[in-house]
């Protein structure tokens, strides 16, 4: 299935999901008590705040979103939150901090590798760095490195995860003996040649898919009866 189709269909179904969610500017007017800013994409990222957009793509790492609010608000409340801090910080004490996100005594070694690496090629820096380059950072694998580089630096990159590859393994029906099921390479390919080359497309096509996999496209019992991608969806036409 087209993905630009997937995009429209999702976006007149959910509207903006105003993503990276931004706590550091919640009280600023169209954000969200929890960050989100629907509709503002525009965002000139102070270097702290980029930083708190790398620090969420390291810890929500197997797990939700509201463990990752959890630990970033203590953060902010408990320390002079930066890239400085990471690094200089003590493992345990951090560790602490981040405990609501789950194995955090890796996440809080990434944290300070990758605070390290982002401090040699200067905090201010808005240049984005190579994917190579986050590849190459201990902890950080494809969808962090492309998330880092598309909400943090703008840059025109497509983030692939699980709730992706579900719902593009569903929509064509793939798993079957004809078609093996899409890798992160082969569906970011996909998104690629399919979606304009725009950031704003890129950054509410992820988020959509992730609310998507949330609200009908569940790992089990999805709702396909109710599902805006239902009609062009071939999960449903081999299991009707
Ligand atoms: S129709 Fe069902 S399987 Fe297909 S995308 Fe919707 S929820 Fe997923």
């Amino acid at each position: 299935m087209n993905s630009y189709n997937v995009y429209r269909n999702l976006l007149s179904a959910y509207g903006p999901q105003g993503w990276w969610p931004l706590l550091q500017r919640n009280s600023w007017p169209g954000y969200s008590q929890e960050g989100y800013h629907p509709g503002v994409y525009s965002l000139g990222l102070t270097p702290n705040e980029r930083f708190e957009i790398i620090t969420g793509a390291i810890l929500t790492q197997n797990t939700s979103w509201a463990n990752v609010r959890s630990s970033l608000t203590t953060l902010l409340m408990n320390c002079s939150f930066g890239p400085e801090y990471l690094r200089s910080a003590g493992h345990t004490e951090l560790a602490a901090l981040i405990r609501s996100s789950g194995y955090y005594n890796q996440k809080a070694k990434k944290l300070k590798t990758t605070a390290e690496f982002f401090l040699q090629r200067g905090a201010a820096n808005d240049t984005p760095p190579s994917r190579k380059e986050l590849l190459a950072i201990w902890g950080i694998g494809p969808e962090t490195a492309d998330s880092i580089l598309l909400y943090a630096y703008h840059a025109p990159v497509c983030v692939v995860d699980a709730y992706s590859m579900r719902i593009f393994n569903r929509l064509e029906y793939r798993g079957s003996a004809e078609e093996g099921l899409w890798t992160y390479m082969g569906l970011q390919g996909k998104f690629h040649d399919e979606l304009p080359a725009d950031v704003e497309v890129f950054n509410e096509f992820h988020a959509l898919l992730v609310e998507h996999g949330k609200r009908y496209c569940t790992s089990r019992n999805q709702k396909c009866s109710k599902c805006p991608l239902n009609s062009e969806c071939r999960f449903v036409e081999q299991n009707s």
